[in-house]
């Protein structure tokens, strides 16, 4: 019996093999180029993780893990309210696994070297982008648990009494109060149902009862990693909002308050439970002033979009690699399916938005490793983090979806991971800020001036070289027309993105590749599917130095 592994087996059913076990780091040449100056043994782990994330091991994991769902239970054996969500183990394996790696903890870690004290943000980039090509559903309670630092900063007694457990390594699933637990996780509790893009509208109330501590009641509709060890809050407090952080359970190991109701029956990310939440008289303390909550939790929810876009990034990267793979493995009218002239052509073009979302990615992360001794750095990390979550995250479903298409029938099959990277990414989309709001986010930074939009401008006219300033003239235009017409926010914010991936493109040094996608991008006409490359840009070049052929 021949195996199905059998590459002469596989080759006589004119099915490509499956797509495992190559490299997703050194298989990548944009990977290779924006790593190339650091040290040795952070190459090495790199290099690790990406033959793990596509290692048959680990795919069967992600795989388990979004097949055998969380399990909401909310009653013990004697009819107590335990408001717990068991996780199969695999969920369990890629927790452990990604908090060793310290996705949740490495940005607020004291630096072991010169790269990770100067490349923090960077670094981190990569391990996600790479941890996102295996599954992304475990990926948001590490995002949220990284990013509820930037919070707790405003809370210094706080931060001290959690942020060592926060930053272990050690993974801990067990139930028990943080004090007695190796690791915490901290997820995000902010969607109300009447409230989700408008914070204004809320209607958790809190009451203060001591110094710090408050009584929280209310509800909140979409709360995702709901085993976290707390969550961080919004609610008003006389009349403003403020910031807190609400423990799942007391010192005691009772629990507070906080009543799951029903887990959400999501479309995708189904390897991690999202619960809706009832609480009366639940405790939490509060972070910053009461007044400042919405100020406080945008430091939170802008490292979130950040990793949204860097999630984006890698879904579609390895959506398609898999798609080019597999129209390298199969024939039509004897010849392979990625010589014929308009796969090429369809390949290229996705190529080229992949390309530029993973380079905008990580100029963005390299921006926040920056920003602290460059104003014009710090620019670029406001202005530009809800360009890259808005554009990377919005394109990948349509990615995603037309590789899927290149790989046929069996893109669609549950058996491969595509199908499942194209049912998570719209969820990246929608989830800390949706497209619309992150429009709106930028047009409420030109209210305070164009001062941080020139800063950015100058980058991006840099880095464009001899186009630059003609290109900043179109951005400045789209800028004034977003200014006095909110309904024209997409057009500046979409702008914005292709013109920044497009230069940092051409930084990077991928000067043909930056040139294919500036001219289809920017300079030509309305397009609404991929294929629209020219017979200027060579289709067949774009594939092979973007996707290089495993050997
Ligand atoms: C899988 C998943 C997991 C999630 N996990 C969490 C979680 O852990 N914690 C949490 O707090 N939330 C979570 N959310 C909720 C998510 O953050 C919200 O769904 C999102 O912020 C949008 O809010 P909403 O659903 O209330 O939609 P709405 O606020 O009603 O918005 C609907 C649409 O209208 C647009 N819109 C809103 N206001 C305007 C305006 N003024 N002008 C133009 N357009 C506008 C929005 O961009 C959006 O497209 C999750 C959502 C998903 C899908």
């Amino acid at each position: 019996m021949p195996s199905p592994f059998d590459d002469e087996f596989l080759k006589n059913l004119n099915q490509p093999k499956l797509w495992s076990g190559v490299n997703a780091f050194q298989s990548d040449p944009l990977l290779s180029d924006l790593t190339r100056q650091l040290a040795r043994p952070l190459r090495d782990e790199l290099d690790l993780l990406g033959r793990y994330v596509t290692s048959p091991d680990a795919q069967e994991l992600a795989q388990m893990a979004n097949t055998n769902l969380p399990q909401l239970r909310t009653h013990g054996p004697s009819g107590e309210r335990i408001d717990t969500v068991s996780f199969h183990p695999a969920w369990h394996a890629l927790m452990r696994r990604s908090m060793s790696s310290g996705l949740h903890s490495s940005l607020w870690e004291p630096p072991k070297d010169a790269d990770s004290k100067s490349k923090a943000h960077k670094i981190r980039a990569v391990r996600l982008f790479l941890s996102a090509q295996l599954e992304c559903g475990h990926l948001e309670v590490l995002s949220s648990t990284s990013a509820s630092l930037a919070v707790l900063s405003a809370a210094p007694q706080l931060r001290n009494a959690w942020a060592p457990r926060i930053l272990s390594r050690k993974y801990d699933s067990t139930n028990r109060p943080h004090g007695q637990k190796s690791a915490v996780t901290v997820g995000l509790a902010v969607a109300e149902k009447q409230a989700g893009s408008d914070l204004n509208a809320m209607t958790t109330s809190a009451e203060r009862v001591g110094e710090g501590i408050y009584r929280l009641s209310g509800h909140k509709w979409f709360v995702s990693a709901p085993m976290s060890d707390a969550f961080i809050m919004l609610a008003e407090v006389d009349g403003a909002t403020g910031c807190f952080l609400v423990p799942r359970l007391l010192d005691d190991g009772r629990a507070n308050a906080l009543r799951f109701q029903r887990l959400k029956d999501k479309l995708g990310m189904r390897s991690n439970a999202t619960a809706e939440l009832e609480f009366s008289d639940a405790f939490g303390y509060l972070v910053g002033t009461p007044d400042g909550g919405q100020r406080t939790i945008l430091d939170m929810l802008t490292l979130m979009r950040l990793d949204s876009a860097v999630m984006a990034s890698g879904l579609m990267r390895t959506s398609l690699a898999e798609a080019v793979h597999a129209a390298r493995g199969r024939q039509v009218k004897g010849r392979a399916l990625v010589a014929q002239p308009l796969t090429m052509r369809v390949l290229a073009d996705l190529a080229l938005d992949v390309a530029a979302a993973g380079a905008l990615s990580f100029r963005v992360a390299e921006s926040f490793d920056r920003a602290r001794d460059s104003g014009e750095e710090a620019a670029y990390a406001r202005v530009m983090t809800p360009v890259a979550k808005y554009w990377c995250t919005k394109i990948a479903p349509a990615v995603i979806g037309e590789a899927m298409e290149a790989m046929g029938g069996n893109g669609y099959i549950e058996d491969r991971p595509l199908a499942r990277h194209y049912r998570d990414a719209p969820s990246l989309s929608i989830q800390d800020g949706a497209g619309n709001m992150m429009a709106l986010d930028l047009r409420r930074v030109a209210e305070h001036g164009s001062e941080l939009f020139e800063a950015v401008f100058g980058i991006i006219a840099r880095d464009l070289g001899g186009s630059g300033a003609k290109i900043v003239e179109v951005l400045r235009a789209a800028l004034a027309l977003c200014k006095g017409d909110e309904s024209a926010a997409r057009i500046f914010i979409e702008q914005l993105a292709l013109a920044a991936a497009a230069a940092e493109l051409y930084r990077l040094g991928a000067g043909r590749i930056a040139d294919a996608f500036l001219e289809t991008r920017l300079a030509a006409g309305w397009r609404s599917t991929y294929g629209m490359l020219d017979t200027r840009f060579d289709a067949s070049y774009i594939v092979e130095l973007l996707f290089p052929e495993a050997e």
